[in-house]
């Protein structure tokens, strides 16, 4: 028998929605969004004792819950 894998259909996604739907897991940050010379950018304001900020902590985990939030549910298997 086969064994059983995670299966993700991923596709197109909207960046500028996962970077809205972006919040940091350890502060009260917020995130502003802008295009500079036609390139995206996101900055994440973190608290002054965040974690992440202070690299203690990796930001991975909130960023795929910010993916996973923005990708829309006819996208799931
Ligand atoms: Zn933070």
């Amino acid at each position: 028998m086969e064994p059983t894998r995670t299966d993700w259909l991923v596709g197109q996604f909207d960046a500028v929605a996962v970077a809205a739907a972006y919040a940091c897991g350890h502060c009260n940050s917020t995130t502003e969004i802008h295009t500079v010379d036609g390139v995206l950018r996101v900055a994440v304001h973190h608290d002054d004792e965040c974690l992440v900020l202070n690299g203690v902590l990796p930001s991975a985990p909130d960023v795929m819950r910010a993916f996973a939030s923005s990708v829309p549910d006819t996208s799931h298997p």
